[in-house]
């Protein structure tokens, strides 16, 4: 559990309590808190944004928290504010991975300590630390899921899968998508799943051409209805599809119902990720098949020891030094584990650990 050390709170004494002597307001200025997220469109960045506010603000730390609108540039100068403004901890969780290098220059500049969110930040020196969920994990529990509920070991008949992958500026997109393709290609090698569109990267790293930019529901839904009706209009059915995560999985959703597909009638195994209201809606619905579930609240803490740490000087902790090099370094990492909800799981996982409200869902 995360205690707010008594260190940690003579260290984060509130930045704008005027009149302080020289000594707290050096030590202020150190607990002050930038927290760059990616937009208010997504639950998860809502609940991942304003839990760490909470949680370092009643540790007395001064916190900017913005909001970018999924919009790079908008990202850039909030950055920029939050550096001028005195941030001297960064918390980023970046739209696009490969464009914050130059304003990372400038929080160096200004001693800033920088902390990669959920997605790490590439071509700069200057990210101190990366927390996240193991995002290479993520895709493999949702291509162990297919195999699972397939029965892909033993399956004679070739099923149809349609492949899609998340946002190409996203660098967790790919670790997602190999993950889940590592387990999936050597079906499709087999001919045990089969892809009626040719949407179907013939290696790892071939996956940003199916990339859905932003992460956009309506556009996973276009995609979705251009496949089905290009591929599948001789009345061929999909019998599964790879979403990297739920925001895509809505779009997916709303495409099998326009295309007359109805739960429990031949309808396809569908993957997510996040564990948003309105899939597990779906999945209690029969709409969607699962949905892998990284608590946010977790991550959370996770950041928040990492900035007592930072703040307190001690070492920060981190469970991985290899897998996540940025083009400049390899990042030291902090991995949370995440895991897979189906119908069955709802109630004991998100329900009674406080994830969910029974109401958010219609329980
Ligand atoms: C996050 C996912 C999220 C996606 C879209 C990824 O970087 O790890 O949890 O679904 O972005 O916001």
């Amino acid at each position: 559990a995360i205690g707010v050390t008594a260190l940690t709170l003579s260290a984060c004494s509130s930045g704008d309590s005027g009149g302080s002597t020289g000594g707290e307001t050096k030590a202020s200025a150190d607990c002050n808190v930038g927290i760059s997220m990616p937009t208010r469109s997504l639950e998860r960045w809502i609940n991942d944004g304003e839990q760490l506010q909470k949680q370092l603000q009643d540790a007395g730390c001064t916190v900017d928290l913005q909001y970018a609108d999924n919009k790079t540039d908008q990202q850039i100068s909030q950055i920029q504010n939050q550096v001028a403004g005195g941030s001297k901890i960064l918390v980023i969780a970046a739209i696009d991975g490969e464009v914050l290098a130059p304003v990372l220059e400038e929080a160096k500049k200004q001693d800033a300590t920088v902390i990669a969110y959920d997605r790490l930040i590439n071509g700069t020196e200057n990210v101190d630390y990366y927390a996240t969920f193991d995002n290479y994990k993520v895709g493999q529990l949702q291509g162990a899921f297919i195999e699972d509920a397939l029965s892909l070991k033993t399956a004679t008949e070739p099923l149809n899968l349609e492949p899609f992958a998340g946002s190409p500026d996203d660098n967790n997109a790919k670790f997602f998508f190999s993950g889940a393709w590592d387990v999936l290609l050597p079906y499709v090698e087999k001919g045990t799943l089969v892809v009626p569109s040719g949407k179907s990267p013939k290696s790892d790293d071939d996956w940003a051409s199916i990339g859905i930019q932003g992460w956009a529901s309506d556009k996973a839904q276009a995609e979705m209805d251009n496949r089905l009706s290009s591929f599948y209009s001789g009345g061929e059915k999909v019998n599964v599809v790879l979403s990297p995560n739920d925001s895509l999985a809505i779009g997916i959703i709303a495409s099998l119902k326009s295309a007359g597909y109805t739960p429990g009638d031949a309808y396809p195994v569908l993957t997510g990720q996040d564990a948003d209201k309105a899939n597990v809606k779906a999945i209690l619905d029969g709409e969607q098949s699962m949905t892998v579930w990284k608590d946010t609240r977790a991550l959370g803490d996770r950041v928040f020891t990492m900035i007592q740490e930072i703040v307190n000087g001690d070492e920060v902790e981190v469970n991985d030094t290899e897998t996540y090099n940025n083009g400049k370094k390899t990042v030291p990492s902090y991995l949370l584990d995440p895991e897979v909800v189906v119908k069955d799981d709802v109630q004991s996982k998100l329900i009674d650990s406080g994830f969910l409200k029974a109401s958010d869902v219609g329980l």
